[in-house]
């Protein structure tokens, strides 16, 4: 089989469980893990010789799919032309991205590049707490997020994670970070209308933000839909409120929308469905196809408008050396452009509604308790029975991960919580999927 170099997949594998410290990953479990060494389309090749679709687009970003031509050319001639230069000046490629953006947004933003998505977050964090003090209101520090919600790995942004099991071994961290429950609906309690649930859930903010002392809240960070807490997706209620409260309370209405963002739900922004105005909104992974390491920070106008100062560090000091980088930004263009060409928002709207039609049969499985999509993003929750919704246990959901990859099929599931629901299988499939591709997922993982 052919690799890049010639090394045999057996000397391969034994360096990588000799060399390389994987992700999020237990000691021992390197030795059945993949050493992906080809991908195109929606389909990835491991240094075996074995064909996976994957349906989870690596970690919820390969939104055009893989080995896209228009990206390797658009890097290759950005590299030629200039490799590398900082933003503390300029160049195109960040200007027309940026302009681009602004157009994928419909909302006058400024536009702050970093490198991942944490770093997106930290950076949202750090303009809103200097926007508030340089607005006279130094006393605002605290964020508002919600449990089960994932904001990244840095120390800032897993603060306003509210995953546990990711954050219980690092703490202390940063102080000022509070959580409130998620508009769960499956899970709302018995007698309460998805409506009255939503709202209940949108007042515990306002609540929140009453008993903290309303002059010390900074802003609200949350995902249209919680995506890697188990594709939580809140009623149209939910969000207006949310925003009627920031607005109430002078807090700024912080939109992660790492994987939300770029399609994904059937929008170009995840916060598109529900009719909201968000003060900050936050992308990486899908703004490149996950070609290149970017992200970026989008910020209202009139928040920008408050840097405008005469103190001497009124600017904002904040810097990192390759965001906005040019070959990143080159190539984010080319996967905007490849977007709007192929209509891959629209396209993932039309799967994800053929996807939520062909599994409506599912719900009758005695083990199945819920299924929620939007757009192509799906999380189909699993219980040991209908009746109790006690979440079925890891062995379950691990055999299912298992069955599908041993037919060729990469399913992912929600992080593991200590609250117990790690039940929650998750299928978040490149936009570019084939008809032959949808159907493989449709009927493998009936
Ligand atoms: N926000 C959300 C919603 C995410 O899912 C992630 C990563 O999965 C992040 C932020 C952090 O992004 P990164 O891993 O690029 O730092």
């Amino acid at each position: 089989m052919e690799t890049i170099t010639n090394i045999s997949s057996k000397t391969l594998s034994e360096k990588d469980r000799k060399y390389l410290w994987h992700h999020i990953s237990p000691y021992n479990a390197k030795a059945d893990s993949m050493v992906v060494s080809k991908a195109d389309g929606a389909w990835i090749t491991d240094n075996k010789g074995n064909k996976y679709l994957d349906a989870m687009s690596g970690l919820w970003c390969v939104n055009a799919g893989y080995g896209r031509e228009e990206m390797a050319q658009a890097a290759y001639e950005q590299i030629k032309k200039m490799s590398f230069y900082p933003l503390t000046q300029s160049h195109e490629p960040a200007i027309l991205l940026a302009e681009k953006l602004n157009e994928w947004l419909d909302d006058d933003y400024v536009i702050f590049f970093s490198n991942s998505g944490s770093d997106a977050n930290e950076v949202a964090f750090k303009i809103t707490r200097q926007y508030h003090g340089q607005n006279g209101e130094p006393d605002r520090y605290k964020f508002i997020s919600r449990y089960r919600a994932y904001h990244g790995s840095s120390m800032g942004a897993l603060s306003a994670t509210g995953q546990s099991q990711r954050k219980y071994k690092y703490e202390p961290l940063v102080s000022g970070f509070l959580h409130v429950r998620p508009p769960d609906s499956y899970r709302r309690p018995e007698g309460q209308s998805i409506e009255e649930f939503n709202l209940h859930c949108a007042q515990d903010i306002e609540q929140k933000i009453i008993w903290e002392g309303k002059e010390t809240i900074a802003g609200v960070i949350m995902e249209p839909v919680i995506t890697g807490g188990g594709i939580i997706i809140p009623h149209q209620l939910y969000m207006k409120k949310i925003e009627e409260i920031c607005n109430k309370y002078g807090v700024l209405l912080i939109i992660d929308e790492v994987i939300c963002g770029f399609g994904r739900t059937g929008k170009k922004f995840g916060f598109q469905n529900f009719g909201i105005k968000p003060d900050i909104v936050t992308m990486a992974k899908g703004i490149t196809s996950g070609y290149m390491p970017l992200s970026a920070t989008a910020v209202k106008k009139s928040i920008y408008e408050k840097f405008k100062t005469s103190s001497e560090y009124g600017h904002f000091r904040h810097v990192n050396t390759f965001g906005g980088n040019p070959v990143s930004c080159a190539v984010a263009l080319a996967n905007l452009e490849l977007m709007e060409k192929e209509n891959l928002t629209e396209r993932s709207r039309t799967l994800g509604e053929r996807l939520a039609k062909e599994m409506e049969d599912l719900n009758s499985h005695p083990n199945v308790g819920d299924i929620r999509s939007i757009g192509f993003l799906m999380g189909i929750e699993l219980v040991k029975d209908k009746d109790s919704k006690e979440p079925a246990p890891p062995s379950y959901i691990g055999s299912i991960i298992s069955e599908c990859k041993a037919n060729g099929l990469i399913i992912g599931k929600n992080g593991d919580t200590v609250d117990g629901y790690n039940n929650i299988l998750t299928l978040s499939p490149p936009l570019s999927c084939t008809d032959e591709d949808f159907t493989f997922i449709v009927s493998l993982l009936k």
